[in-house]
């Protein structure tokens, strides 16, 4: 067999200890048809049992347990999981989105839709020791008949094999029939309600009175005849109405097969794939968020509110953002002022998975503010920086942010208080004179240039600086 690895499943990648496997191969990709096939392979041989779910779209309970056999990790034994062999009909959630497909074992012409999926499930059927289909079927199978949903024509909380023992053309018996009762014995001991007890359902499908012909064309009576292994259905009822109550079902069957079988799960199953990030989705501003995959920059304006809202990678647990130099170690879900750039590191613990880069850029768009000196009008960028002598009238006229004046922002001259008893922060509409203003506010720039920061708040955040060089020619 061609073991073609995806994928490692490696204990901390210290190369010394026995290391699971896990192998995902999809055919017909993309393709309404498209097949998933997962093959766990336990760090000690044993035998290979197959679980197959989906064949028919509305079984959910059948589809959804073999699903979770693909977290599995195994000490001993194998699996091949097949969770939808129908993908089709499960989206369209009807038995056959074009026809039966387990109708289309023991022949499918090949314009049939379904013709090649069958037969790469054969294919696929050919590399295991054990077949078990997953079906959610009606009413509950009883040997004899009670009413009409309890009958021997039912399927629900059954396992169906197509005969008791089968003789292999080299003359081996395969005796179905006790390894299915054990199963149901092992089952039933933990099903409390007599309604949902397992029976074993003998279809007894080549004889010439079956009441089951039909099932001459299924995947379970291929794979004894052809292959000429042992190969049973899983029924649970549709009549649970709780579909989640029959995937348990399913489980606690398969569980009791892969013991019977001699395949030993190992719990907690122990796949430590390399962590890797999908994409952060960062919010700015409180906008919809938007995916940035790793290693990708995002700009955002001096000022900017920046949330990373999640961080989708291939772990659900123990994600994390950390925005470097604001916050905390982990800051997802919490908004930051972005005031430099920098980055944000993903990782999952201690590694890391990702990073997306904050870059900075103090362009606003149509932000200017309109500014009087000594009765001249200028309008100043975002930064820029004008130069006036000591003693020039400055007068604030108005901010334009973004293109509008209406942004609730507040014009604040660092430095310029024009009243004392209420400093409200808002210094538009006054004649500043420059030669009085508070030099403590003031960068020095050199021996006669004071600099003046005038600063766009909303509330106590800076949102825009513009500033005023002022010259003092007498020093
Ligand atoms: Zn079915």
């Amino acid at each position: 067999m061609i073991r073609k690895i995806v994928f490692l499943i490696i204990f901390l990648w210290t190369p010394c200890l026995a290391v699971g496997e896990m192998v995902h191969d999809v055919y017909f990709r993309g393709k309404n048809h498209e097949l998933d096939v997962y093959r766990i392979y336990g760090k000690e041989d044993g035998p290979t049992l197959m679980i197959m779910g989906g064949i028919q779209g509305n079984e959910p309970g059948g589809y959804l347990a073999a699903d979770l056999y693909v977290d599995m990790a195994l000490k001993k034994g194998n699996l091949i999981v097949v969770p939808r062999a129908n993908f089709y009909s499960i989206l369209v959630n009807k038995r056959g989105a074009t026809g039966d497909m387990n109708r289309k074992f023991s022949s499918v012409s090949t314009h049939d839709p379904d013709s090649e999926v069958v037969k790469k499930i054969k294919e696929i059927m050919r590399q295991t020791d054990y077949f078990l289909n997953l079906h959610d079927g009606s009413g509950f199978y009883h040997p004899e008949y009670i009413d009409d949903m309890h009958n021997p024509r039912r399927y629900g909380q059954s396992i169906i094999v197509d005969t008791d023992k089968y003789i292999t053309p080299t003359g081996k018996e395969l005796d179905l029939g006790s390894l299915a009762d054990r199963v149901i014995r092992q089952v039933n001991s933990s099903i409390k309600e007599s309604e949902y007890r397992f029976r074993l359902n003998n279809h007894r499908t080549s004889a010439p009175d079956s009441i089951h012909k039909e099932q001459r064309r299924s995947a379970t009576f291929y794979a004894l005849t052809h292959l000429h292994k042992p190969a049973f259905a899983c029924e649970t009822s549709k009549s649970i109405k709780d579909f989640r109550k029959r995937v348990v079902f399913q489980t606690m069957v398969v569980n009791a097969f892969m013991k019977e079988i001699g395949i030993v799960p190992e719990q907690p199953s122990i796949y430590i794939e390399p962590p890797r990030m999908k994409y952060a989705l960062i919010s700015i501003n409180n906008a919809n968020p938007i995916a940035i995959y790793n290693n990708q920059r995002i700009f955002v304006t001096r000022g900017d509110f920046l949330e990373v809202v999640s961080v989708v990678s291939n772990y659900k647990r123990g994600v994390i953002a950390n925005i470097l130099g604001l916050g905390q170690l982990n800051d997802i879900g919490q908004p930051f002022r972005i005031h430099k750039p920098t980055t944000i590191e993903i990782k999952k613990d201690m590694f890391p998975c990702g990073k997306v880069h904050i870059d900075v850029t103090s362009k606003l768009n149509h932000t200017w503010l309109i500014t009087d000196v000594n009765n001249k009008i200028y309008a100043l960028s975002p930064d820029e920086v004008i130069t006036v002598e000591k003693g020039a009238t400055i007068e604030l006229k108005d901010l334009v942010y973004m293109g509008s004046t209406s942004h609730g922002l507040n014009v604040n001259f660092k430095g310029f208080v024009p009243n004392w008893s209420n400093n409200t922060g808002e210094d538009r509409g006054y004649k500043i004179d420059t030669s009085k203003l508070l030099g403590r506010y003031a960068t020095q720039i050199d021996k006669t240039t004071r600099r003046y920061r005038i600063c766009a708040m909303r509330g106590n955040n800076r949102i825009v600086s513009f500033y005023i060089d002022i010259i003092d020619a007498t020093k």
